[in-house]
């Protein structure tokens, strides 16, 4: 059972017509970066809560959360419509294994997301530690429609911060776009063009990699890489997949 708080509605940035940040105040309890939280609220009297990753790193004490507004959601839409200084109903406890200390070591660590799932990989690159423990870090953000592409001042400034360590490469699926690759990342993995774009290659000695978002980009991903000798990573059975569903 959650313990839930009352956390103050400090923002709700629209991004576009439905995707947000909700920035929020609330007394909870330390987290690592890649967990999710609970947000819940009363509807029809009942308590409909739901889980969201936070996108703020563990040190900044405003909690960050980008969400999608789901046609026909029951949650969601109402996050969505949240303004400043409403309430919303917070776990104070974070939860999940999302974390890089779940993360075997190795050279490269590939962050593959798709939609709001880059969330909790902008806590991970924005706590720090991570910078420590690989070489090189490749974030792939995939979307539909560029103007989905959002968080590009934050990406910009890690760039700024840690140069080429940091391999930024978006993905757009629905319309053609000069500076991302069209398509999606199971088949651009599959036949290669992520890694010659890129200028990485992928190999289980060497990457581990972290998927979030879409259950089937995660799924189709996961089939990719283990046909390549990839397996998933298990506490008892360290490998080189780490992965977490949306849905
Ligand atoms: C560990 C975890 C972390 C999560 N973190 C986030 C997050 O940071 N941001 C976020 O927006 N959602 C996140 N989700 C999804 C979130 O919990 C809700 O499922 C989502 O907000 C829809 O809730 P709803 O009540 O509006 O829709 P529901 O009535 O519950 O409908 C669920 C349906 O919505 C669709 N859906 C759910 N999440 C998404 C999504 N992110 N993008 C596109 N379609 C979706 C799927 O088709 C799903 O079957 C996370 C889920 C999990 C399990």
């Amino acid at each position: 059972m959650a313990d839930w708080i009352p956390a103050q509605v400090i923002a709700n940035r629209h991004w576009n017509n439905n995707l947000f940040s909700l920035s929020l105040a609330a007394n909870i309890e330390p987290f690592k970066a890649g967990q999710f939280t609970k947000l819940g609220l009363e509807i029809d009297g009942q308590m409909v809560q739901r889980a969201y990753s936070f996108v703020n790193p563990p040190q900044q004490p405003t909690i960050d959360i980008y969400a999608t507004r789901v046609q026909d959601g029951l949650l969601s839409p109402r996050l969505h419509q949240l303004a400043e200084g409403d309430t919303v109903l917070i776990s104070a406890r974070a939860n999940g294994f999302f974390t890089l200390d779940e993360v075997p070591q190795g050279d490269h660590l590939w962050l593959l997301a798709t939609g709001t799932a880059i969330g909790p990989y902008l806590s991970i690159l924005q706590q720090g530690d991570v910078w420590h423990r690989f070489r090189k870090v490749v974030l792939v953000h995939a979307v539909r429609f560029a103007a989905d592409l959002s968080y590009q001042a934050e990406i910009t400034q890690l760039k700024q911060q840690y140069g080429d360590q940091l391999i930024v490469q978006p993905f757009v699926s629905r319309e053609p776009s000069t500076l991302c690759l069209t398509g999606r990342i199971p088949q651009a993995l599959e036949d290669g063009q992520l890694e010659r774009h890129v200028g990485l290659t992928l190999d289980p000695v060497q990457s581990q990699i972290m998927l979030c978002g879409n259950p089937e980009m995660v799924k189709e991903t996961k089939s990719v890489l283990e046909d390549r000798g990839f397996a998933k990573n298990l506490r008892r059975k360290p490998g080189q997949i780490t992965m977490e569903h949306y849905w």
